[in-house]
């Protein structure tokens, strides 16, 4: 197997204020994942090629692979290796399939890892219903597109455990400065959120929202406890919007005379507005944390992490990733749904401009849930569903691109 092979008729792709510069025949890099990635990866480069094949004869991806996690451990004796770095540097976009995130030894999860060192600062999720998959809503009519930061507040992991120095230092200055109690034996985190952090993610949402004629663009936050943090991030998006995109947004409550409404929902609220009436929200733009678990909540009302696709996405990089994690249990079963790492190889298509292979992928992967051939997640929710394999599921999609 040859890792970091660069087909010669492969054309690099530039990113440029988080937009590619088209090319022909693009190389892509991948990251085939660990655990379950060795059955969902073959079977979504399957689909792709084939979709691209079908929607334009003469336009292929160069696939270049590249080592990170275990795999990447077992070869080279680095969880992310250099080259891997260097390489995503170079070719500035790819895909990954899930990663171990190995316990213990002061490992850093290597997504997040990814995350900071290509400051991708918006994790992009976007949460559609496909007719016939299994959903605890009654009107599950959901398509919304969560933005979520991805760089600060928690994920700095910036944290001092119980009763370090560290710890009881940080401690006294809270005190000194708030004039707050705070116990002795606390363990403390520090959730910075920034204006330049802020703006940015909230812009890239508007600017999302405009370009694919979504309706609206909700601030979630939990700005009535956090003021200055979760608050803020609220205040800054409302400042974006008024400020840079007047020509196209209005307020929740003003006459709706521009395309885009803006408005703000508290975190609490959120999770229950999107289960209450989904419909009524279409771009979601929050803070690291938040994100985190509206994403999860909202991909299990149209049929859970097996058909969640995401992106990160920053300036200048973007990596596309299966949202779920390895499921070690199915790893090389062949039985776990592809949909989530398809689903994020067809955003992939969508961001480079070949939206037409991205609409046929999509179309068949709807007819081949309709038609209930499906893999078992889905199928244990479907009536008369026949349950059919990884690789058997990703066939039946290309013979459905017809
Ligand atoms: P997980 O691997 O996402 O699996 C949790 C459950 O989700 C599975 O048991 C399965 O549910 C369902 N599931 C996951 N992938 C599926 C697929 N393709 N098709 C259908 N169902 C799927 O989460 P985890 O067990 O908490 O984490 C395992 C490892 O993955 C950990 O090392 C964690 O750090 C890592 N992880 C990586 C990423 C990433 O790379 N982005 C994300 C999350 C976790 P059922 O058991 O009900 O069938």
């Amino acid at each position: 197997m040859s890792y970091y092979s660069v087909p010669s008729w492969g054309k690099k792709v530039e990113i440029k204020n988080t937009k590619p510069v088209y090319n022909n025949n693009p190389i892509v890099l991948y990251i085939e994942g660990d655990g379950t990635g060795v059955d969902i990866w073959p079977a979504t480069r399957l689909v792709v090629d084939e979709a691209l094949k079908k929607a334009y004869n003469d336009i292929k991806i160069a696939w270049v692979e590249v080592l990170a996690g275990e795999k990447a451990y077992k070869e080279t004796g680095d969880y992310l290796p250099e080259k891997t770095i260097e390489f995503l540097k170079e070719y500035n976009i790819g895909i990954k399939g899930p990663l171990t995130t190995p316990v213990g030894g002061g490992f850093r999860s290597l997504n997040v890892t990814l995350r900071q060192v290509f400051d991708l600062y918006a994790c992009i999720r976007p949460v559609k219903y496909y007719q016939g998959v299994p959903s605890p809503l009654k009107n599950p009519s959901v398509d919304m597109v969560i933005f979520r930061e991805n760089t600060e507040d928690i994920y700095t992991g910036i944290e001092w455990a119980s009763n370090t120095p560290e710890a009881k230092k940080v401690i006294e200055l809270i005190e000194s400065l708030s004039k707050k109690k705070v116990r002795v034996d606390s363990g403390i985190g520090i959730k910075p959120v920034s204006e330049y952090g802020s703006k940015r993610l909230v812009r890239m949402a508007i600017k999302y929202a405009i370009e694919n004629k979504r309706k609206s663009v909700t601030l979630m936050h939990k700005g009535n406890i956090m003021k200055f943090t979760e608050g803020a991030f609220k205040n800054w998006g409302y400042e974006v919007a008024k400020s840079e995109f007047s020509d196209y947004v209005y307020m929740e409550g003003e006459e709706p005379k521009k395309p885009i409404m803006i408005n703000d929902r508290i975190a609490d609220n959120m999770f229950q507005q999107i289960i209450i009436s989904p419909q009524n929200y279409d771009v979601i733009a929050t803070t690291n944390l938040n994100g985190d678990y509206i994403s999860d909540a909202a991909a299990a009302l149209v049929g859970g992490l097996g058909m969640a696709p995401g992106a990160n996405i920053g300036e200048n990089t973007a990596v596309f990733e299966a949202t779920h994690g390895t499921a070690p249990k199915y790893a090389g079963l062949d039985k776990v749904n592809p949909s989530s790492l398809i689903l994020s190889v067809k955003m992939m298509l969508d961001f480079l401009g070949f939206n037409k292979a991205a609409s046929l992928i999509e179309g068949a992967l709807q007819k081949t849930i309709l038609d209930k051939t499906v893999t078992y997640d889905l199928a244990r929710g479907i009536e008369g569903a026949k349950e059919v394999k990884c690789s058997q599921f990703a066939e039946l999609i290309v013979k459905n691109m017809e």
